[in-house]
Protein backbone atom coordinates (compact mmCIF):
# COMPACT_ATOMS: atom_id res chain seq x y z
CA UNK A 1 0.00 0.00 0.00
CA UNK A 2 0.94 3.60 -0.75
CA UNK A 3 1.93 5.70 1.97
CA UNK A 4 0.05 7.90 3.83
CA UNK A 5 1.89 11.21 5.12
CA UNK A 6 0.68 13.06 8.24
CA UNK A 7 1.85 16.65 8.68
CA UNK A 8 1.96 17.46 12.23
CA UNK A 9 2.31 15.30 15.74
CA UNK A 10 -0.38 16.93 17.44
CA UNK A 11 -3.47 16.16 19.16
CA UNK A 12 -5.01 15.76 15.74
CA UNK A 13 -1.52 14.12 13.54
CA UNK A 14 -1.18 11.57 16.38
CA UNK A 15 -4.67 9.92 16.37
CA UNK A 16 -4.83 10.00 12.78
CA UNK A 17 -1.44 8.32 12.54
CA UNK A 18 -2.46 5.87 14.73
CA UNK A 19 -5.83 5.04 13.27
CA UNK A 20 -4.38 4.83 9.47
CA UNK A 21 -1.32 2.65 11.04
CA UNK A 22 -3.58 0.24 13.00
CA UNK A 23 -5.62 -0.28 9.56
CA UNK A 24 -2.87 -1.78 8.15
CA UNK A 25 -1.16 1.73 5.68
CA UNK A 26 2.42 2.89 6.45
CA UNK A 27 2.53 6.30 7.70
CA UNK A 28 5.09 9.60 7.42
CA UNK A 29 5.21 11.45 10.32
CA UNK A 30 6.35 14.99 10.00
CA UNK A 31 6.73 16.82 13.11
CA UNK A 32 8.90 20.40 13.54
CA UNK A 33 9.42 20.28 17.05
CA UNK A 34 11.70 20.37 18.65
CA UNK A 35 13.97 21.87 16.27
CA UNK A 36 11.62 24.56 15.33
CA UNK A 37 8.55 25.59 18.18
CA UNK A 38 5.55 27.42 18.49
CA UNK A 39 5.34 29.80 21.40
CA UNK A 40 2.84 27.60 22.76
CA UNK A 41 4.62 24.70 22.38
CA UNK A 42 7.51 23.15 25.22
CA UNK A 43 8.28 19.99 24.05
CA UNK A 44 9.12 17.42 21.45
CA UNK A 45 6.34 15.25 22.58
CA UNK A 46 3.46 14.18 20.29
CA UNK A 47 -0.02 15.54 21.74
CA UNK A 48 1.30 18.02 23.36
CA UNK A 49 -1.26 20.12 25.41
CA UNK A 50 -0.29 23.43 25.34
CA UNK A 51 -2.62 25.10 27.76
CA UNK A 52 -4.85 23.16 29.91
CA UNK A 53 -4.61 19.58 30.90
CA UNK A 54 -7.97 18.65 30.41
CA UNK A 55 -9.85 17.06 27.78
CA UNK A 56 -13.68 18.52 29.63
CA UNK A 57 -16.85 16.73 30.38
CA UNK A 58 -16.46 12.80 30.82
CA UNK A 59 -20.20 12.70 30.93
CA UNK A 60 -20.92 10.74 27.52
CA UNK A 61 -24.98 10.93 28.35
CA UNK A 62 -25.68 14.24 29.03
CA UNK A 63 -22.83 16.48 27.62
CA UNK A 64 -21.72 16.74 23.98
CA UNK A 65 -18.00 16.60 24.35
CA UNK A 66 -17.77 13.66 26.66
CA UNK A 67 -19.96 11.78 23.99
CA UNK A 68 -17.22 12.53 21.55
CA UNK A 69 -14.96 11.19 24.25
CA UNK A 70 -17.20 8.15 24.03
CA UNK A 71 -17.20 7.77 19.87
CA UNK A 72 -13.45 7.72 20.29
CA UNK A 73 -12.89 5.20 22.93
CA UNK A 74 -15.24 2.90 20.66
CA UNK A 75 -13.36 3.98 17.41
CA UNK A 76 -10.33 2.86 19.16
CA UNK A 77 -8.81 5.68 19.46
CA UNK A 78 -5.07 6.26 21.13
CA UNK A 79 -5.55 9.76 22.38
CA UNK A 80 -8.49 8.66 24.68
CA UNK A 81 -6.81 5.32 25.75
CA UNK A 82 -3.30 7.25 26.54
CA UNK A 83 -5.80 9.91 28.68
CA UNK A 84 -7.43 7.31 30.76
CA UNK A 85 -4.32 5.30 31.44
CA UNK A 86 -2.84 9.07 33.10
CA UNK A 87 -6.21 10.70 34.54
CA UNK A 88 -6.48 12.60 37.14
CA UNK A 89 -9.08 13.12 39.70
CA UNK A 90 -11.16 15.84 38.63
CA UNK A 91 -14.75 15.36 39.33
CA UNK A 92 -16.96 14.86 35.84
CA UNK A 93 -13.82 16.15 33.61
CA UNK A 94 -11.33 14.01 31.96
CA UNK A 95 -8.14 15.96 33.77
CA UNK A 96 -4.44 14.12 32.97
CA UNK A 97 -0.82 14.23 33.49
CA UNK A 98 -0.10 16.36 30.12
CA UNK A 99 3.69 14.78 30.67
CA UNK A 100 3.29 11.28 30.91
CA UNK A 101 0.02 11.31 28.74
CA UNK A 102 2.21 12.92 26.03
CA UNK A 103 5.34 11.03 26.72
CA UNK A 104 3.03 7.81 26.06
CA UNK A 105 1.36 8.72 23.00
CA UNK A 106 4.82 9.43 21.59
CA UNK A 107 5.91 6.09 22.68
CA UNK A 108 2.89 3.81 21.00
CA UNK A 109 3.82 5.79 18.02
CA UNK A 110 7.31 5.47 17.68
CA UNK A 111 6.72 1.70 18.69
CA UNK A 112 4.72 1.51 15.66
CA UNK A 113 5.72 -0.73 13.08
CA UNK A 114 4.17 0.76 10.02
CA UNK A 115 4.76 4.61 11.34
CA UNK A 116 8.00 6.16 10.39
CA UNK A 117 8.87 9.63 11.93
CA UNK A 118 10.92 12.30 9.81
CA UNK A 119 11.81 15.67 11.84
CA UNK A 120 11.40 18.59 9.82
CA UNK A 121 8.93 21.19 9.26
CA UNK A 122 7.61 21.02 5.98
CA UNK A 123 7.33 24.26 3.82
CA UNK A 124 5.72 23.99 0.66
CA UNK A 125 2.37 21.63 -0.23
CA UNK A 126 3.33 18.53 -1.63
CA UNK A 127 2.27 17.83 -5.06
CA UNK A 128 1.74 14.41 -5.17
CA UNK A 129 0.96 11.25 -2.76
CA UNK A 130 -1.46 11.40 0.10
CA UNK A 131 -1.57 13.65 2.71
CA UNK A 132 -3.12 14.20 5.52
CA UNK A 133 -2.26 18.29 6.94
CA UNK A 134 -2.72 18.53 10.64
CA UNK A 135 -0.57 21.64 11.66
CA UNK A 136 -2.77 23.20 13.71
CA UNK A 137 -3.36 26.38 15.35
CA UNK A 138 0.53 27.62 15.07
CA UNK A 139 0.91 26.30 11.55
CA UNK A 140 4.35 27.22 10.93
CA UNK A 141 4.34 30.87 8.83
CA UNK A 142 5.73 29.59 5.64
CA UNK A 143 3.74 26.37 5.39
CA UNK A 144 0.60 28.94 6.24
CA UNK A 145 1.56 31.00 3.50
CA UNK A 146 2.00 27.60 1.07
CA UNK A 147 -1.81 26.83 2.04
CA UNK A 148 -3.08 30.73 1.70
CA UNK A 149 -1.64 30.92 -1.80
CA UNK A 150 -3.49 27.42 -2.71
CA UNK A 151 -6.35 28.54 -1.25
CA UNK A 152 -6.91 32.04 -2.13
CA UNK A 153 -5.68 34.88 0.73
CA UNK A 154 -9.44 35.24 2.58
CA UNK A 155 -9.75 31.35 2.95
CA UNK A 156 -7.21 30.81 5.26
CA UNK A 157 -7.14 32.76 8.62
CA UNK A 158 -4.70 34.01 11.12
CA UNK A 159 -6.58 34.86 13.77
CA UNK A 160 -10.33 34.00 15.16
CA UNK A 161 -12.34 36.69 16.68
CA UNK A 162 -15.21 34.28 17.90
CA UNK A 163 -18.48 36.24 19.08
CA UNK A 164 -20.36 34.11 21.63
CA UNK A 165 -22.98 31.84 20.20
CA UNK A 166 -26.79 31.44 21.63
CA UNK A 167 -29.05 28.28 21.62
CA UNK A 168 -31.37 30.01 19.72
CA UNK A 169 -34.11 28.21 21.88
CA UNK A 170 -33.47 30.02 24.91
CA UNK A 171 -33.43 33.57 23.37
CA UNK A 172 -36.74 35.23 24.82
CA UNK A 173 -39.21 35.74 21.75
CA UNK A 174 -41.22 38.03 23.91
CA UNK A 175 -38.56 40.85 24.01
CA UNK A 176 -36.63 39.84 21.16
CA UNK A 177 -37.41 40.25 17.39
CA UNK A 178 -36.48 38.45 14.01
CA UNK A 179 -36.11 41.09 10.92
CA UNK A 180 -33.22 41.80 8.87
CA UNK A 181 -31.87 45.50 8.79
CA UNK A 182 -33.88 47.62 6.19
CA UNK A 183 -35.60 44.06 5.49
CA UNK A 184 -32.71 43.24 2.92
CA UNK A 185 -32.48 40.03 1.81
CA UNK A 186 -34.14 38.34 -1.21
CA UNK A 187 -36.10 35.86 0.70
CA UNK A 188 -38.18 35.95 3.16
CA UNK A 189 -35.61 33.21 5.22
CA UNK A 190 -32.89 36.09 4.47
CA UNK A 191 -35.13 38.81 5.82
CA UNK A 192 -35.86 37.25 9.06
CA UNK A 193 -32.01 35.57 9.26
CA UNK A 194 -31.35 38.22 12.46
CA UNK A 195 -33.02 38.52 16.00
CA UNK A 196 -32.95 41.69 17.12
CA UNK A 197 -32.48 42.28 20.89
CA UNK A 198 -33.91 46.50 21.76
CA UNK A 199 -32.16 48.40 24.45
CA UNK A 200 -33.26 51.40 26.52
CA UNK A 201 -30.63 54.38 27.31
CA UNK A 202 -30.66 52.98 30.60
CA UNK A 203 -29.95 49.32 29.43
CA UNK A 204 -27.38 50.62 27.33
CA UNK A 205 -25.80 53.01 29.79
CA UNK A 206 -25.63 50.34 32.44
CA UNK A 207 -24.18 47.54 29.78
CA UNK A 208 -21.02 49.67 28.92
CA UNK A 209 -20.42 50.59 32.66
CA UNK A 210 -19.96 46.69 32.72
CA UNK A 211 -18.33 46.15 29.97
CA UNK A 212 -15.75 48.26 30.86
CA UNK A 213 -15.35 46.82 34.81
CA UNK A 214 -15.57 43.52 32.92
CA UNK A 215 -12.09 41.54 33.68
CA UNK A 216 -10.37 40.84 30.29
CA UNK A 217 -7.37 38.12 29.06
CA UNK A 218 -4.21 38.96 28.14
CA UNK A 219 -2.37 37.95 25.23
CA UNK A 220 0.39 35.52 24.93
CA UNK A 221 3.79 37.09 23.79
CA UNK A 222 4.32 36.97 19.91
CA UNK A 223 0.41 36.50 19.35
CA UNK A 224 -0.84 39.93 18.69
CA UNK A 225 1.16 40.39 15.55
CA UNK A 226 -1.64 41.64 12.77
CA UNK A 227 -4.52 41.82 15.49
CA UNK A 228 -6.02 45.45 14.85
CA UNK A 229 -6.21 44.50 11.14
CA UNK A 230 -8.96 42.32 12.64
CA UNK A 231 -12.05 42.98 13.99
CA UNK A 232 -11.48 45.00 17.38
CA UNK A 233 -12.85 43.19 20.68
CA UNK A 234 -16.15 44.74 21.80
CA UNK A 235 -14.55 46.03 24.89
CA UNK A 236 -11.95 47.58 23.17
CA UNK A 237 -14.80 49.86 21.10
CA UNK A 238 -16.34 50.90 24.23
CA UNK A 239 -13.28 52.23 25.69
CA UNK A 240 -12.93 54.17 22.11
CA UNK A 241 -16.50 56.25 23.31
CA UNK A 242 -19.72 55.27 25.27
CA UNK A 243 -21.56 55.78 21.89
CA UNK A 244 -18.75 53.94 19.70
CA UNK A 245 -21.19 50.59 19.94
CA UNK A 246 -24.09 52.40 19.47
CA UNK A 247 -23.05 53.82 15.98
CA UNK A 248 -21.31 50.66 15.03
CA UNK A 249 -22.64 47.01 15.78
CA UNK A 250 -25.33 48.25 18.35
CA UNK A 251 -26.35 50.47 16.05
CA UNK A 252 -30.68 50.97 15.87
CA UNK A 253 -31.23 52.02 12.59
CA UNK A 254 -33.17 50.20 9.84
CA UNK A 255 -35.64 48.19 12.72
CA UNK A 256 -38.81 48.40 14.14
CA UNK A 257 -39.63 46.66 17.07
CA UNK A 258 -43.30 45.10 16.79
CA UNK A 259 -43.46 44.25 20.45
CA UNK A 260 -43.64 48.15 20.90
CA UNK A 261 -43.68 49.97 17.46
CA UNK A 262 -43.85 53.43 18.84
CA UNK A 263 -40.86 53.09 20.96
CA UNK A 264 -37.47 53.77 19.34
CA UNK A 265 -34.92 51.33 20.61
CA UNK A 266 -31.66 53.65 22.19
CA UNK A 267 -29.34 50.30 21.28
CA UNK A 268 -30.03 47.35 19.35
CA UNK A 269 -28.08 43.88 20.09
CA UNK A 270 -28.07 41.86 16.32
CA UNK A 271 -27.76 38.18 16.57
CA UNK A 272 -26.98 35.94 12.97
CA UNK A 273 -27.74 32.42 12.25
CA UNK A 274 -25.04 30.56 12.34
CA UNK A 275 -25.89 27.02 11.13
CA UNK A 276 -27.81 26.00 8.26
CA UNK A 277 -30.54 24.15 11.20
CA UNK A 278 -31.12 27.57 12.56
CA UNK A 279 -30.70 26.34 15.84
CA UNK A 280 -27.36 28.35 16.73
CA UNK A 281 -27.00 32.71 17.03
CA UNK A 282 -23.97 34.45 17.05
CA UNK A 283 -24.12 37.62 18.38
CA UNK A 284 -23.31 39.87 15.82
CA UNK A 285 -19.79 41.63 16.22
CA UNK A 286 -19.37 41.02 19.75
CA UNK A 287 -16.31 39.14 19.53
CA UNK A 288 -14.17 39.78 23.05
CA UNK A 289 -10.91 39.14 25.23
CA UNK A 290 -13.56 39.01 28.52
CA UNK A 291 -13.22 36.36 30.78
CA UNK A 292 -15.68 33.35 30.54
CA UNK A 293 -17.25 34.26 33.92
CA UNK A 294 -17.70 38.26 32.60
CA UNK A 295 -19.36 37.04 29.27
CA UNK A 296 -21.46 35.54 31.15
CA UNK A 297 -22.68 38.58 33.27
CA UNK A 298 -22.08 41.28 30.59
CA UNK A 299 -23.87 39.24 27.88
CA UNK A 300 -26.87 38.28 29.97
CA UNK A 301 -27.87 42.00 30.69
CA UNK A 302 -29.05 42.41 27.45
CA UNK A 303 -33.04 42.33 27.52
CA UNK A 304 -34.02 39.36 25.54
CA UNK A 305 -30.88 37.33 26.32
CA UNK A 306 -31.51 37.07 29.92
CA UNK A 307 -31.84 33.03 30.17
CA UNK A 308 -29.40 32.44 27.21
CA UNK A 309 -27.62 29.22 26.92
CA UNK A 310 -23.92 29.57 25.26
CA UNK A 311 -23.13 27.13 23.13
CA UNK A 312 -19.92 28.88 23.13
CA UNK A 313 -18.27 32.18 24.48
CA UNK A 314 -16.44 35.23 22.40
CA UNK A 315 -12.31 35.03 21.98
CA UNK A 316 -9.43 36.59 20.03
CA UNK A 317 -6.49 33.81 19.49
CA UNK A 318 -4.13 33.13 16.97
CA UNK A 319 -5.07 30.62 15.47
CA UNK A 320 -4.70 29.42 11.75
CA UNK A 321 -7.88 27.69 10.08
CA UNK A 322 -9.52 27.11 6.61
CA UNK A 323 -12.72 28.02 5.61
CA UNK A 324 -13.76 25.01 5.68
CA UNK A 325 -17.57 25.07 4.68
CA UNK A 326 -16.26 26.45 1.00
CA UNK A 327 -12.83 24.33 0.51
CA UNK A 328 -13.39 20.85 2.42
CA UNK A 329 -15.42 18.51 1.00
CA UNK A 330 -17.03 15.95 3.48
CA UNK A 331 -13.92 13.30 2.88
CA UNK A 332 -12.60 16.40 4.40
CA UNK A 333 -10.40 16.77 1.50
CA UNK A 334 -9.53 20.48 -0.02
CA UNK A 335 -11.80 20.39 -3.24
CA UNK A 336 -8.94 21.80 -5.25
CA UNK A 337 -6.25 19.83 -4.73
CA UNK A 338 -8.32 16.41 -3.06
CA UNK A 339 -4.81 14.36 -2.34
CA UNK A 340 -4.76 16.63 0.55
CA UNK A 341 -6.77 15.84 3.55
CA UNK A 342 -6.83 18.66 6.57
CA UNK A 343 -7.67 17.72 9.73
CA UNK A 344 -7.46 19.34 13.66
CA UNK A 345 -8.05 23.15 14.33
CA UNK A 346 -6.49 23.82 10.95
CA UNK A 347 -10.36 22.58 9.62
CA UNK A 348 -11.97 24.78 11.92
CA UNK A 349 -13.15 23.06 15.17
CA UNK A 350 -11.65 24.16 18.95
CA UNK A 351 -10.26 22.16 21.35
CA UNK A 352 -8.05 19.58 22.14
CA UNK A 353 -10.46 16.71 21.54
CA UNK A 354 -11.99 18.21 18.93
CA UNK A 355 -9.26 18.08 17.11
CA UNK A 356 -8.68 14.57 17.98
CA UNK A 357 -11.83 13.29 16.71
CA UNK A 358 -10.90 15.01 13.32
CA UNK A 359 -7.83 13.53 13.35
CA UNK A 360 -9.18 10.28 13.98
CA UNK A 361 -11.87 10.39 11.14
CA UNK A 362 -9.41 11.77 8.63
CA UNK A 363 -6.67 8.95 9.90
CA UNK A 364 -9.73 6.40 9.10
CA UNK A 365 -10.95 7.80 5.56
CA UNK A 366 -7.40 8.00 4.19
CA UNK A 367 -6.34 4.37 5.52
CA UNK A 368 -10.08 3.28 3.68
CA UNK A 369 -8.88 5.35 0.16
CA UNK A 370 -5.83 4.05 0.00
CA UNK A 371 -7.30 0.74 0.16
CA UNK A 372 -9.16 1.56 -2.40
CA UNK A 373 -12.27 2.12 -0.29
CA UNK A 374 -14.76 5.39 0.36
CA UNK A 375 -15.51 5.87 4.23
CA UNK A 376 -18.75 8.43 4.42
CA UNK A 377 -18.47 10.24 7.18
CA UNK A 378 -20.96 9.15 10.46
CA UNK A 379 -24.26 10.84 10.41
CA UNK A 380 -24.48 13.98 11.66
CA UNK A 381 -26.72 12.58 14.57
CA UNK A 382 -23.62 11.48 15.93
CA UNK A 383 -20.72 13.63 17.83
CA UNK A 384 -18.23 13.41 15.18
CA UNK A 385 -20.78 13.47 12.37
CA UNK A 386 -22.43 16.63 13.31
CA UNK A 387 -18.88 18.41 13.45
CA UNK A 388 -17.36 17.61 10.49
CA UNK A 389 -21.18 17.77 8.80
CA UNK A 390 -20.83 21.89 10.52
CA UNK A 391 -17.39 22.31 9.18
CA UNK A 392 -18.01 20.94 5.51
CA UNK A 393 -21.38 22.50 5.23
CA UNK A 394 -23.87 23.08 7.92
CA UNK A 395 -21.93 26.31 8.76
CA UNK A 396 -22.22 29.73 7.36
CA UNK A 397 -18.66 30.35 5.23
CA UNK A 398 -19.29 33.86 5.73
CA UNK A 399 -19.10 34.20 9.21
CA UNK A 400 -17.24 31.02 9.76
CA UNK A 401 -15.14 30.48 13.03
CA UNK A 402 -14.06 27.81 14.88
CA UNK A 403 -16.44 25.62 16.45
CA UNK A 404 -16.53 23.23 19.76
CA UNK A 405 -18.83 20.39 19.57
CA UNK A 406 -22.13 21.00 21.32
CA UNK A 407 -25.71 20.18 21.15
CA UNK A 408 -27.11 22.70 18.79
CA UNK A 409 -25.17 21.25 16.00
CA UNK A 410 -27.13 18.10 15.99
CA UNK A 411 -30.61 17.40 14.50
CA UNK A 412 -32.87 18.87 16.53
CA UNK A 413 -35.00 16.52 18.97
CA UNK A 414 -37.75 18.18 20.03
CA UNK A 415 -38.20 18.62 23.67
CA UNK A 416 -41.47 18.47 26.32
CA UNK A 417 -41.15 21.76 28.36
CA UNK A 418 -39.99 24.38 25.91
CA UNK A 419 -36.66 26.13 27.27
CA UNK A 420 -36.46 23.66 30.53
CA UNK A 421 -36.84 21.16 29.10
CA UNK A 422 -32.84 21.26 27.16
CA UNK A 423 -31.35 19.51 29.31
CA UNK A 424 -33.58 16.37 29.74
CA UNK A 425 -33.25 16.01 25.94
CA UNK A 426 -29.58 15.15 26.02
CA UNK A 427 -29.97 11.41 26.79
CA UNK A 428 -31.69 10.93 23.34
CA UNK A 429 -28.94 13.11 21.58
CA UNK A 430 -26.32 10.57 23.08
CA UNK A 431 -28.22 7.31 22.74
CA UNK A 432 -29.63 8.42 19.31
CA UNK A 433 -25.56 9.19 18.38
CA UNK A 434 -24.25 6.18 20.21
CA UNK A 435 -26.22 3.92 17.84
CA UNK A 436 -25.48 5.32 14.70
CA UNK A 437 -21.84 5.80 15.86
CA UNK A 438 -21.75 1.88 16.47
CA UNK A 439 -23.31 1.40 13.01
CA UNK A 440 -20.72 3.18 11.04
CA UNK A 441 -18.12 1.54 12.50
CA UNK A 442 -19.96 -1.68 11.98
CA UNK A 443 -20.06 -0.33 8.43
CA UNK A 444 -17.01 0.55 7.82
CA UNK A 445 -15.27 -3.16 8.37
CA UNK A 446 -17.50 -4.04 5.56
P1 LIG B 1 -1.44 20.90 17.50
O1 LIG B 1 -1.70 20.05 18.66
O2 LIG B 1 -0.89 22.27 17.69
O3 LIG B 1 -0.47 20.09 16.53
C1 LIG B 1 0.05 20.63 15.36
C2 LIG B 1 1.48 20.12 15.19
O4 LIG B 1 1.97 20.50 13.92
C3 LIG B 1 2.44 20.68 16.23
O5 LIG B 1 3.10 19.63 16.85
C4 LIG B 1 3.37 21.57 15.43
O6 LIG B 1 4.67 21.59 15.94
C5 LIG B 1 3.33 20.91 14.06
N1 LIG B 1 3.61 21.78 12.90
C6 LIG B 1 3.13 23.02 12.64
N2 LIG B 1 3.56 23.45 11.44
C7 LIG B 1 4.35 22.46 10.92
C8 LIG B 1 5.09 22.32 9.72
N3 LIG B 1 5.08 23.27 8.78
N4 LIG B 1 5.80 21.18 9.51
C9 LIG B 1 5.81 20.18 10.46
N5 LIG B 1 5.13 20.28 11.63
C10 LIG B 1 4.40 21.40 11.86
N6 LIG B 1 -7.77 23.54 23.39
C11 LIG B 1 -8.34 22.98 24.50
O7 LIG B 1 -9.16 22.08 24.39
N7 LIG B 1 -8.00 23.43 25.73
C12 LIG B 1 -7.08 24.41 25.92
O8 LIG B 1 -6.80 24.77 27.05
C13 LIG B 1 -6.48 25.00 24.77
N8 LIG B 1 -5.58 25.99 24.91
C14 LIG B 1 -4.95 26.50 23.83
C15 LIG B 1 -3.97 27.48 24.00
C16 LIG B 1 -3.29 28.00 22.92
C17 LIG B 1 -2.24 29.03 23.13
C18 LIG B 1 -3.61 27.55 21.63
C19 LIG B 1 -2.89 28.08 20.42
C20 LIG B 1 -4.60 26.59 21.44
C21 LIG B 1 -5.29 26.07 22.51
N9 LIG B 1 -6.29 25.10 22.38
C22 LIG B 1 -6.87 24.53 23.49
C23 LIG B 1 -6.82 24.79 21.05
C24 LIG B 1 -6.46 23.45 20.40
O9 LIG B 1 -7.32 22.48 20.87
C25 LIG B 1 -5.09 22.97 20.56
O10 LIG B 1 -4.27 23.92 19.96
C26 LIG B 1 -4.86 21.56 19.94
O11 LIG B 1 -3.55 21.20 20.26
C27 LIG B 1 -5.10 21.48 18.45
O12 LIG B 1 -4.72 20.21 17.94
P2 LIG B 1 -4.03 20.08 16.52
O13 LIG B 1 -3.56 18.68 16.38
O14 LIG B 1 -4.93 20.61 15.48
O15 LIG B 1 -2.77 21.08 16.59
Amino acid sequence: TQTLHIVGAGLAGSEAAWQAAQAGVPVTLHEMRPERGTFAHRTGLCAEMVCSNSFRSDDDEKNAVGLLHWEMRAASGLIMEMADRHRLPAGGALAVDREAFAEAVTERLRAHPRIRFVPGEITDLPRDGQWIIATGPLTSDALGQAIAAATGRASLAFFDAIAPIVHADTIDMDIAWRQSRYDKGDTEDEQKAYINCPMTRDDYEAFIDALLAAEKTEFHDGETAGYFDGCLPIEVMAERGRDTLRFGPMKPVGLTNPHCPEQKPYAVVQLRRDNALGTLYNIVGFQTKMKYGAQLEVFRMIPGLREAAFARLGGIHRNTFLNSPTLLDDRMRLKSHPHLRFAGQITGVEGYVESAAMGLLAGRMAAAALQGRDLPPPGPETATGALVHHITGGAEARSFQPMNVNFGLFPPIEARGGRRGRATRYPAYTARAKEAFGQWLLDAQG
